[in-house]
């Protein structure tokens, strides 16, 4: 390779180690924890009680118990369950959230890798703060902290009472005669609902690398979403795993997952060996404690003012000050800044500016990883060569450190990863490791049928299913609305905001949406709620002519941020696409949009 000095070079470069890593076969290069691998899906966190099928009716069913069943449902019991009890006559209790995993906190139910914690600062990521009275302990809080909120959020707004928990459905079907939505599961209920909406998660599935031998592998081995502390030792608030002391250990994978985990991992270890494909990048955490004086001084609607302030910055536009004060709002800052100091701020100007900023953001990354790492060659093997928005930024203090220890091993594949598994253990580079334990980092499925990731069909009016309506991509109003579906609702940032670096933003306006075409279906007792068949095409028109869409870039470093760098399928580009103007430009068009009520593109029936 050329030198890195000029942006050409530096292009180049990036191209170079892009074009390592593309393979023909994108997203298939993964397996399906299905079959022989089916056990990899098992919930380690709950024992399973028996009982009886439910067959029964509730108002509002919602499947997810994550923050997005949450969110919603709590709105929803706020602001519907009193017309729902005035109208009906029912139970304020009526909405029932039926979910996958032992209790509530989605991600952060599975996900209990030693680390996790939020990459967006608690103040922003944790929603409902200030309805539930809690003060994040740390600016960036740690897994066990989120799931007790999720919990709290549970308890506090009664959404335990009526929640089905170990529970996975296997279908949703509109029963057009009954006009309710019958919801079928693993445990043989059929809960009828007048409403549903589903919050199944972006990323939810975990996935395995499609490894030449994987399943000879006769060792202990475990995806990180399913952490097994029985094996490991210690737990989720990261007491030392003391089990692994004697343990040769691998982890595959290098993502934002395994920089939060492999700290831990190093401690422990008797020998760790991580299998790299590509580097993340890795800016400073800065983790601090939450000043009680000061958190106990922030004024009413306080959460509200910090999730538009990061959004704005992170998302390019402007304000007075920046609250949240880390590595996502920098970049952007320097956007702006750069933008000023050019003096130009046509489209192409701005590109020019973000380029500008990125390219010096990660030199400055690169020189990190010099200055923490001691090993030169270990030092030049994580540096990463992409935009840091191809993937998925990754910011710890601990992360490059731990490449220090001589007990752990970094194995650079250089792009081509891990080349086969045997019984024994694992062969990259030509040579193998023998390894007690593997440990896959090696995230979840994203660009897959929709009903895939669900892990249920779901079928409208006539026998449509929602597979076959997207035959062709992702088509709705708003990203909550299918024609074809009454009183169906989606969860999730796709066809909205598309804000993909705080997801839990998405959820609290979906609440706010979903809650106020809910009253209003009340109010005006409609048996049906659905977006005209119009209305979802103007919207995708929108949209796609908008070209807003996330990842795209087509220097970038293959992903799930870019369909594994498969680009250009249609269906492909419907599933990410966003508001034309960006997330606030949404929020402040349906907050305008639901407030008129005359809920434009639906019909009440
Ligand atoms: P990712 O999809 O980001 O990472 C998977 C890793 O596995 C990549 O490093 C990938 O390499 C590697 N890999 C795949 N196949 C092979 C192979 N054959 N050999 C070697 N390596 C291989 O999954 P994560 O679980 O890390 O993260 C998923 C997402 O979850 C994040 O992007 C983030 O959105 C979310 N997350 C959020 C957190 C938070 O907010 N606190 C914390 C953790 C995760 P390659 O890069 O080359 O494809």
């Amino acid at each position: 390779m050329t030198g890195v000095d000029t942006p050409d070079q530096l292009r180049e470069r990036y191209r170079h180690e892009r074009d390592k890593r593309l393979r023909p076969d994108g997203n298939d290069q993964y397996i399906q924890p299905v079959g022989r691998f089916a056990h990899y899906l098992d919930d380690v966190w709950a024992e399973v009680a028996p009982r009886e099928p439910l067959v029964d009716e509730v108002t509002f069913a919602f499947i997810g118990g994550g923050f997005a069943g949450l969110v919603v449902s709590a709105r929803v019991s706020q602001v519907v369950g009193k017309a729902v009890d005035e109208a009906l006559g029912e139970a304020v209790d009526d909405i029932r959230i039926i979910e996958k995993g032992g209790d509530f906190g989605g991600t952060w139910y599975w996900n209990r890798y030693p680390g996790a914690m939020c990459d967006t600062t608690s103040f922003v990521y944790m929603p409902l703060l200030e309805e539930t009275g809690h003060m994040p302990s740390e600016k960036y809080a740690h897994g066990p902290e989120i799931l007790d909120h999720a919990r709290r959020i549970g308890h506090h707004y009664g959404l335990y009472d009526s929640a089905v928990l170990s529970t996975e459905v296997t279908s949703l079907d509109w029963d057009d005669n009954a006009k309710r939505w019958i919801i079928s599961t693993n445990r043989g209920d059929a809960i009828r609902a007048r409403f549903v909406a589903i919050g199944a998660g972006p990323l939810h599935r975990p996935k395995l690398p499609g490894i030449v031998g994987i399943e000879t592998y006769g060792g202990h081995s475990f995806h990180t979403s399913r952490w097994d502390y029985g094996y490991t030792g210690g737990d989720p608030a990261g007491a030392p795993m003391t089990n692994l002391a004697d343990k040769r250990v691998g982890i595959i994978g290098t993502g934002a997952t395994a920089v939060q985990c492999i700290p831990h991992l190093a401690r422990s270890s008797g020998e760790l060996t991580v299998f790299q494909r590509t580097p993340s990048s890795v800016d400073v955490r800065n983790n601090a404690a939450t000043d009680a004086e000061w958190f106990a001084a922030l004024r009413d609607g306080w959460q509200q003012e910090w999730l538009e302030n990061f959004t704005t910055l992170q998302t390019g536009g402007f304000v007075d000050e920046d609250l949240t004060m880390d590595g996502w709002t920098d970049l952007a800052q320097r956007i702006r800044d750069k933008a000023i100091e050019n003096g130009d701020f046509t489209p192409e100007g701005l590109t020019k500016a973000y380029h500008d900023s990125d390219d010096e953001k990660m030199v400055e990354l690169r020189a990190r990883v010099d200055q923490v790492v001691n090993d030169p060659v270990t030092a030049e093997s994580l540096k990463a060569w992409y935009r840091q928005l191809c993937k998925r930024p990754c910011f710890h203090d601990e992360y490059l450190q731990a490449f220090n220890r001589p007990n752990v091993t970094l194995v650079n594949t250089d792009g081509r990863g891990v080349e086969r598994i045997d019984e024994t253990g694992v062969w990259a580079n030509g040579e193998h490791h023998e390894l007690d334990v593997i440990i896959y980092a090696s995230g979840f499925e994203v660009g897959t049928d929709y009903a895939r990731r669900c892990g249920f069909e779901t079928t409208g009016r006539d026998g449509r299913t929602l597979t076959k309506h997207w035959a062709d991509g992702m088509i709705s109003l708003h990203g909550i609305h299918m024609h074809g579906f009454p009183n169906l609702f989606l969860v999730g940032p796709n066809q909205g905001a598309n804000l993909i670096s705080n997801v839990p933003h998405n959820f609290v306006e979906r609440a706010q949406t979903i809650a106020a075409v809910l009253t209003h279906a009340l109010d005006v007792d409609a048996t049906e709620v659905e977006v005209t068949a119009e209305a979802e095409a103007a919207w995708v028109k929108l949209l796609e002519d908008g070209g807003r869409t996330f990842g795209n870039d087509p220097d970038c470093t293959p992903g799930y941020y870019n369909n594994e760098g498969q680009l250009a399928s249609t269906e492909g580009r419907r599933n990410f696409l966003g508001f034309p103007d960006g997330p606030m430009a949404y929020f402040a068009y349906i907050d305008q949009w639901r407030s008129t009520g005359r809920f434009e593109g639906l019909e009440f029936r």
